[in-house]
Parts: structure tokens; sequence; C-alpha cells
């Protein structure tokens, strides 16, 4: 969320950033609806002020019909009082919607625009390889070595639902242990989380729990939904906190399952494992103060290219668009793997992606660091980025690491964790 003093005072810029960004929002109104509120809400305590003022001189009159006239007063003041302060309420309620609407600024430098108007600015250390033999997708793939049963996932929770078997199992696993062995070396703290989170955290993160838009599940007649990343979690354990500056950069790794509903995601490459409702993710996150945000990403986005190139995979690194940001980034990077099963020669495919949310979230969720020697407190910013996600990895793993005999080689990083080095049999 923003701050409405910004917001107050920068209109038109907010309106500029809201249009790059595709969000319709009414700051016209906004304005319109603060200054009023804020108007009223000195009326209502002058009437209050007023009410009192009256309310001390009853016990100074002179008779009866004086004492009554004085309450009489008294009462006027203060219905008129909960009339306006009702109407303070009803203003503000309005002002907030719209304040809660808002995206956040967006960083200088995003490539302004819709989608395709992100920019590559890195490719990792391998090219895509070129293979002499007729290539297969993830899909067929796991049949030929029995790694993913889709049919089982969609007989048990329905289409988008899978049971990892035998050695997806394996690289599932590996995946994890490879990418926080490497976090915790960089000084990350590990957790699983909970795989469920309340509305208010959900809200305070930026996601919407229940409604039209939602890629949430909720859980009926509870105050509880199933979570999207453990970006979710992990910004919510700090919520209502003050930290000491000295705390900071927490950096945080965390472990969860993510659920997503997908709606509206029909007709998009979703084959196989691509786009599914259930996948486990190694999530990064970090508090830090306003100075340490812009370096933090950027350390981020170079774990991210030191996973993938750690395990031998092709990618190229996006600088997103300031029309795909989403509301709470301030800049995003996301790393697209080469995925040579995809489309009819290949594709790259999303497989992270880490954002600096300034104070954006830690204004809803109320996360404050306290300075030493100073009396009040400051919003922290907030950052998260994919380590791994792990249905997407193992995509990109199968497909560039497939070989000629119809074995899949293991990624050296991963065959301590695996325990082999190959998936089948050599002919
Ligand atoms: P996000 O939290 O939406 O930025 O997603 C983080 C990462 O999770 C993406 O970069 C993808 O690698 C992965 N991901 C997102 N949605 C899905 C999905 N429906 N199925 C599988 N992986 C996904």
């Amino acid at each position: 969320m923003l701050d409405t003093r910004f917001v107050l005072e920068n209109p038109e810029a907010v309106q500029k950033n809201c249009v790059a960004r595709g969000v319709k929002a009414d700051l016209g109104r906004f304005v319109e609806l603060e200054t009023r509120r804020r108007a009223l809400q000195q009326e209502a305590e002058e009437l209050n002020r007023q009410a009192n003022a009256v309310s001390k001189t009853i016990g100074q009159a002179k008779d009866d019909s004086e004492r009554e006239a004085r309450k009489e007063e008294g009462r006027r003041l203060r219905e008129e009082k909960e009339r306006k302060q009702a109407e303070v309420e009803r203003f503000g309620a309005e002002s907030e919607a719209i304040l809660r609407s808002l995206p956040n600024m967006t960083h200088p430098e995003s490539p302004v625009g819709a989608e395709s108007a992100s920019r590559e600015i890195r490719r990792g250390e391998l090219q895509p390889p070129r293979f002499s033999f007729p290539v297969l997708d993830h899909v067929d793939l796991a049949a030929q070595h029995d790694l993913v049963d889709f049919e089982g996932g969609a007989r048990v929770s329905g289409h988008g639902f899978y049971f990892l078997k035998n050695e997806g199992v394996l690289l599932e696993l590996a995946l994890q242990r490879y990418a926080l062995d490497l976090l915790m070396r960089e000084g990350f703290t590990p957790l699983t989380t909970p795989d469920l989170a309340r509305g208010e955290i959900l809200q305070g993160v930026g996601f919407i729990p229940r409604g039209p838009e939602t890629q949430i599940y909720s859980v009926e007649n509870h105050d509880l939904n199933l979570v999207a990343t453990a970006e979710i979690t992990l910004g919510g354990l700090y919520a209502g906190q003050v930290v000491d500056e000295s705390q900071l950069p927490i950096k945080l790794c965390g472990i969860s399952h993510c659920f997503r509903t997908e709606a509206g995601a029909a007709g998009r490459a979703s084959r196989g494992l691509y786009r599914v409702h259930q996948f486990t993710k190694i999530e990064m996150f970090a508090f830090t103060t306003p100075e340490q945000s812009e370096d933090m990403l950027n350390m981020f986005l170079d774990l991210e290219c030191e996973l993938f190139n750690g395990l031998g995979l092709p990618f190229r690194v996006l600088d997103i668009a300031s029309g795909d940001l989403g509301g709470p980034a301030y800049r995003k990077f996301d790393l697209e793997a080469w995925m040579p099963g995809r489309g009819t020669a290949g594709e790259y495919g999303e497989v992270t992606s880490t954002s600096n949310c300034t104070d954006y979230q830690s204004r809803r969720l109320n996360v404050r660091y306290k300075k030493a020697g100073e009396k009040g407190t400051h919003f922290v910013h907030t950052l998260n980025g994919t380590a791994i996600a792990c249905s997407r990895a193992i995509i990109a793993i199968l497909e560039n690491c497939q070989q000629a005999d119809g074995t899949i080689l293991v990624p050296e990083a991963l065959r301590p964790y695996v325990g082999k080095d190959r998936i089948g049999a050599v002919a």
C-alpha cells in the first residue's frame, strides 16, 4: 500500500504510474475524498470540543430551565458530531479502497509497457543444447521413465494435480536440498512454513483471499487460505513487529507447497508440469532497510543465476515491464530456462521471479524497524525471490538433459542428493 501523504502530495505521478502499470484508478476522487474526510474530521473534533465545554457549564446554570437548555444544547452538539463522524467513516472507507487498489511505484529503469516490453538483460553460462535426435518433451520423458502419474493426480484431485514417482521424487527432494545448502551458506535461515494462512496476512502481502480474480483456494467456514507461495507466510511472520536496525537485513528461505487455482489461465501453455495447481517451492525472502533493498534484489537475482548455472541449464533474465509487475513489486526480474520440448522447436519458460516490494507490503503488514537513538519507527523494505520452483525446474532438467540413448543425465550438482548420475538404463 502506498503512503496516503505521498499520494496526496504526488497525485499526478501516481496517476501516471497507474497508467504505466495498466491499473485504472481515480486519483481525483481519492484527493477529493481525503480532503473532505479531513475537513469533516476537524469539524467533528470541534463539535466534540464545544459539547464538552457546554457540559462543563451545566453546573453553573442559574435554574432548572437553563440547566435543561444547556443539556439539550450538549445533546444536539453530540448528535451533530456523531453524524459527521459517520460521514468521516464513509469517506474513509471509500478512499481506503482506492488506496489499496493502487500499485507500488515503479523503478525508473524498469521498461514501460505491457508484458512484451520486458527486456532481456542477461544470459546464463550455457547456450541451448543442439540435439542430434528427435527431442521429447517432459511429459513423454516422464512417461518413458515412470516419473510422474498425471492420470492418478487427476483421478484423486482433478486436472492439474499429479503424483511424482521414483526418480521424480528424488529429483524434487534433491532440488530442495541443493537450493537450501547454497542459501544456508549465504546466511539465509531455513524454515518450513505453514501451507495455510489467515486472510489478513494474504491481504497484507498483496493477495486477495476471496473474490473473482483470486488465484487462492480458501477453506470454507475458516479464515484460512492455501498459500500460493511462501512469500505469504514469510512476509506474515513479522506482521505487527518492530525490529532493531541492527537485525537487518533478515534473510529467510522457506519451503512450502504452493496452491494456485490458475483462474483465467486456460489456453496458456499448460501441458504437464508447467502450470499446475500444486507445486513445491523454495522461496527467498528478506526484510531490509530502504538503503539495502536494491543491493538485496541484485543479490537474489545473482543467487538464482548461480543455482541455474550450477544445474547446467541455459536461461535468460528479463527485466519485467511496468504492465506485468503486479501490485506490490517496485522492480522485478524473471529467469526463463530453455525448455527444448516446449512449442515446436523449444521455448524459454519462466522458472523464477524476484521482486523488490519496497515498503508496499510492510505498510499493510505493519513491519517496522527502529534506528538506534531515534524515537520513531520506519517501515522495512521486503523482497522475495524464487530459489527453485520444483515442477518447472524438473521440466528444464528432463528436457535439457535427455540423451540419444533415451536416458536422462542427472545434473552433476544433484548427483550426491539423487544418488545416481542417470535416469534409465544405458542400452
Ligand atoms: P510467482 O510467485 O507467481 O512469481 O511464481 C514463482 C515461480 O513459481 C514462477 O517463476 C514459476 O517458476 C513457478 N510457478 C508459478 N505458477 C506456477 C504453476 N501454476 N505451476 C507450476 N509452477 C508455477
